[in-house]
Order: structure tokens, then C-alpha cells, then sequence
């Protein structure tokens, strides 16, 4: 199981060295972190396209791979010299033009699943892309929805993968919605050996523009991979 960590998006160019720098010395490979934002609010943080040159500075420096969520087809292109793995959001699960224009570039998915959509739904949805695909759970829609965006689906995990053959990621940070709940959705996670899991980690999450709740701290992060190592799920 590998970790894919970073925050919900890079903000600036410190806290995006600060993290990346933390990150590796943590011996993650995979960093995610998004540039432009896209948000339900329209008034929320849109994010920035700043942020691949930023990345492109680090990746001379620091030895990682950056996973970027792109909206439209336009970022496929332009984002392909320095991203490694595209995202696909929830909100894009659908978006049948978006899934087919990564198919202009030779790089790994990470498809995320739209909260209240079938897994068959999701499957067929995949078939229009002929990457590499990792398939992402990330919680669904609860019943009691003004306390908490997403609950944890995470036995989905072995559903998914008795249904359909392929890379399954688990992102923790979206179903925990909150960072004290983190820790145990991740081992509940862990217990279904998910190729993969992602977590937000960000350098001062009580201030973030984006998830703000969700997000660990680098101190949390650690003591997640200690319990993760503790549970011998993940070394
Ligand atoms: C994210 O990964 O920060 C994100 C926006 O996720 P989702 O598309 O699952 O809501
Ligand atoms: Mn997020």
C-alpha cells in the first residue's frame, strides 16, 4: 500500500516548498496538490495555476511525483510536462469529454467516484479512458448531511474489486471530513489493502482556503504513518 499525500490544493509558493520538502523526507513519493480549484462556491478559493511553476522549481531539487486534479481539456494538455497523474474530481465522474481527452497523453488516472453513483456506473464510465487507471473511493453522501459532507465507504474497496479488476486508491480525508477522524478511517481502509491511500496534509490546516478541517497537520501525518506501521498494513 503506498501513500499519496499533500494538500487539498498549493496555495503558495512557501507552504508548497515547506510541504514538498516535508513530504519526501517522509519518503512519499507520490505528492498531490491542486493549482486551479474548482469549488460548489463561487466565492470560495478558486486556486492557482501559479503553482506548476512551483513544482516545476521543486522537482529539480526534490525527487517526487506530482498528482494534479485537471477540469478541462486544456490542463490535460498543458499541465503534461509537469504533472504525473492526472485526477479526475467526483465532480468530473461524468464529464465523458474529460475522460476522453486524457487519452491524449500518455500518464496515469486517478479517477475518483462521484458521491450516489453506481459502482457499474463508474466502471462503464472508465472504459472511456485507455490509461492507466487508479480507481478512487472517497465517501458518500450520509443521511445526516448538514453535520458532515461524506461518510466512509470503504468496504466499497472489496465490493470494487470483486466487480472489476484494477488499481483501487482509498482517499481518507474526503469520507473523515474532519482530522480527528482520519487516523481510524485509514486503518479501516487499510484493512481492505487498498493499492493506495490518500491523505491531506497541509503546513497550517486551521488556515487553509480549502478543506480546513480535514487536513493533517505534518505532525498528524507522522503519527498516522507510525499507527499505520504499528497495524502492519503498511511499511
Ligand atoms: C480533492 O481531492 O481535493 C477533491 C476535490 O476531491 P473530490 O473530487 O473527491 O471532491
Ligand atoms: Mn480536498
Amino acid at each position: 500500500m503506498e501513500i499519496i499525500a499533500g494538500p487539498c490544493a498549493f496555495e503558495t509558493v512557501e507552504y508548497t516548498k515547506e510541504t514538498v520538502k516535508f513530504l519526501t523526507s517522509q519518503g512519499i513519493k507520490w505528492i498531490r496538490g491542486g493549482a486551479l480549484k474548482y469549488r460548489s462556491n463561487n466565492k470560495a478559493y478558486q486556486g492557482t495555476d501559479e503553482v506548476t511553476g512551483w513544482i516545476y522549481d521543486l522537482k529539480r531539487v526534490y525527487n517526487f511525483k506530482w498528482v494534479v486534479e485537471v477540469f478541462n481539456n486544456d490542463q490535460v494538455v498543458s499541465y503534461q510536462k509537469i504533472a504525473d497523474m492526472y485526477q479526475i474530481g467526483a465532480r468530473n465522474m461524468y464529464n465523458t469529454d474529460l475522460l476522453k481527452a486524457t487519452n491524449q497523453i500518455k500518464k496515469p488516472v486517478m479517477y475518483k467516484k462521484m458521491p450516489g453513483a453506481t459502482l457499474t456506473e463508474w466502471i462503464q464510465h472508465r472504459r472511456y479512458m485507455r490509461n492507466d487507471v487508479i480507481m478512487c473511493l472517497r465517501g458518500e453522501r450520509g443521511y445526516q448531511q448538514d453535520d458532515r459532507r461524506f461518510v466512509p465507504d470503504t468496504y466499497n474497496i472489496q465490493v470494487l474489486r470483486d466487480k472489476f479488476q484494477c488499481e483501487i486508491c482509498y482517499d481518507v480525508s474526503h469520507p473523515a471530513c474532519n482530522r480527528s477522524y482520519v487516523e481510524n478511517v485509514t486503518k479501516c481502509a487499510a484493512i481492505y489493502k487498498p493499492n493506495y491511500i490518500m491523505v491531506e496534509v497541509h503546513p497550517d490546516p486551521d488556515n487553509a482556503q480549502s478543506d480546513r478541517e480535514q487536513q493533517l497537520t505534518f505532525e498528524e501525518f507522522k503519527e498516522l504513518k507510525k499507527q499505520l506501521r504499528n497495524s502492519r498494513v503498511y511499511r
